[in-house]
């Protein structure tokens, strides 16, 4: 069904809106103390948190 390339993200959190994933990176900050940061992605077009605000 789906001819889509592998996608290294299916392991990671997704979110379908930004502000899903900003919420999520705001609970997990409370929760971590870690600065996370919404980021689109390329591969799957959804959102996702990372600790680093560079894309690899
Ligand atoms: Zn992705």
């Amino acid at each position: 069904m789906t001819d889509g390339p592998w996608q290294p993200c299916a392991d990671k959190l997704s979110f379908d809106t930004e502000r899903e994933a900003k919420s999520a990176a705001t609970a997990v900050a409370w929760q971590r103390g870690a600065t996370l940061a919404p980021y689109h992605c390329k591969s799957c077009g959804l959102w996702h948190l990372t600790t680093r605000h560079k894309e690899d």
